[in-house]
């Protein structure tokens, strides 16, 4: 079995690096491509250390730019590569535009196209990522889906049956794979934070960091939880460039993006997390840490349903309550089903066998 792996952005590290492990394991010949989204170290390199993911075989050195020049230059310089490697599956993970690209490809060669992280739908089509989700779906031929809501969208929009595998998570893979290791290394102390008296905040969602009036809500929301629970903020490159000069709140601590293991030290020690994105809805759902998403939806219902996961809005009075609420009633999370470390092993079993 030849497979071909893509990974393109942050989000994407942590996905890919358990299914190419489980891969190489059971006997596969794999491939790393590295489709380029993000040029920016800080969001790049250290999550190859960290992952301990080897360096790519491949660069497709497609740089940033608008929807369709990504998409673009992804697809053109993808398919000559893939005619030379002919593989027998190429294998993309989550909701970023060159996963939609590489599968636009991919679903028009010989290779079989296998998605991890399928069937989660936000509902929200004014979202790249929903559109990603919707088109690389409906191109699959093995979708492999974490949650069961998941596996019962893909069912509504008449996907077969037998494309549909139900494995669980592959972040929570990398998760439970790195925790102990984050959390022995010294970041908390190297950056003076203690266990359980601090939160974190993320942003990056074009939706609340793009608009200046919906950024200085969300700043004025932190600000006003920040007195009860200080803050610190890893800033991600897109969101410092949309914040300019603007200063933070008292006791909102902006950081550099973290690296991975980094990352996990300073959430898992948190005592909530602030957030627009959606690895994080799913990390803080296994490590037990209140989240509260600064979003209107989310396509990873589960972590509310049974997480720690809280849909909150954009309005500075409802986060706020949400956060007040949350940090004098800590949730009792239970770990949905197949969050187990190893939703990556149920893929290559199902790869290695078709
Ligand atoms: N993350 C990280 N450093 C940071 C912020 C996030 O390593 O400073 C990790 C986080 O632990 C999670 C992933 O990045 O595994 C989430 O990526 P992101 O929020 O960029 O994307 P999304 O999940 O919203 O697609």
């Amino acid at each position: 079995m030849d497979a071909v792996c893509v990974a393109a952005a942050r989000p994407n590290f942590m996905k890919v690096a358990p299914v190419l492990a489980a891969l190489d394991a059971a006997g596969a010949t794999t491939t790393l491509v590295h489709a380029g989204q993000h040029y920016d170290p800080e969001v790049n390199d250290v999550f190859f250390a960290d992952l301990g993911l080897r360096p790519p075989d491949h660069h497709l050195g497609s740089g940033s730019g608008s929807q369709a020049t990504q998409t673009a230059r992804v697809m053109t310089a993808f398919e000559p590569l893939l005619d030379r490697l002919a593989p027998d599956v190429v294998v993309v993970v989550g909701d970023v535009t060159a996963t939609l690209a590489v599968a636009l490809v991919t679903a028009k060669s010989e290779a079989r196209l296998a998605h991890v992280e399928a069937g989660l739908r936000s509902g929200n089509r004014s979202m790249p990522e929903e559109v990603n989700r919707l088109v690389v779906d409906r191109l699959s031929d093995e979708l492999f889906a974490p949650s069961p809501d998941a596996v019962a969208h893909l069912r509504a929009e008449g996907v077969p049956e037998e494309r549909v595998h139900l494995v669980g998570n592959v972040m929570v893979d990398s998760l439970l794979a790195n925790l102990g290791r984050a959390t022995a290394g010294p970041t908390l102390e190297d950056l003076g934070l203690v266990p359980g008296t601090y939160g974190v905040v993320t942003l990056h969602r074009p939706a609340n960091v793009d608009d200046p009036v919906v950024l200085d809500r969300l700043l004025d929301a932190l600000g006003r939880v920040a007195e009860r629970c200080p803050l610190v903020f890893p800033v991600h490159p897109r969101t410092r460039a949309a914040l300019g000069d603007r200063p933070l709140p008292a006791d909102v601590r902006p950081l550099p993006p973290l690296g991975y293991l980094d990352f996990l030290a300073v959430e898992a020690g948190a005592r909530l997390v602030l957030t627009d994105s959606g690895g994080l809805q799913e990390e803080t759902t296994v490590l037990g840490v209140p989240c509260l998403t600064l979003r209107d939806e989310t396509e990873r219902p589960v972590t509310v349903t049974e997480g720690t996961n809280e849909i909150v809005g954009r309005d500075p009075e409802r986060i706020v309550a949400a956060a007040e609420a949350a940090l004098e009633r800590p949730p009792a999370p239970h770990r949905p089903e197949g969050w187990d470390g190893h939703a990556a092993d149920r893929i290559a079993e199902v790869l290695c066998r078709a």
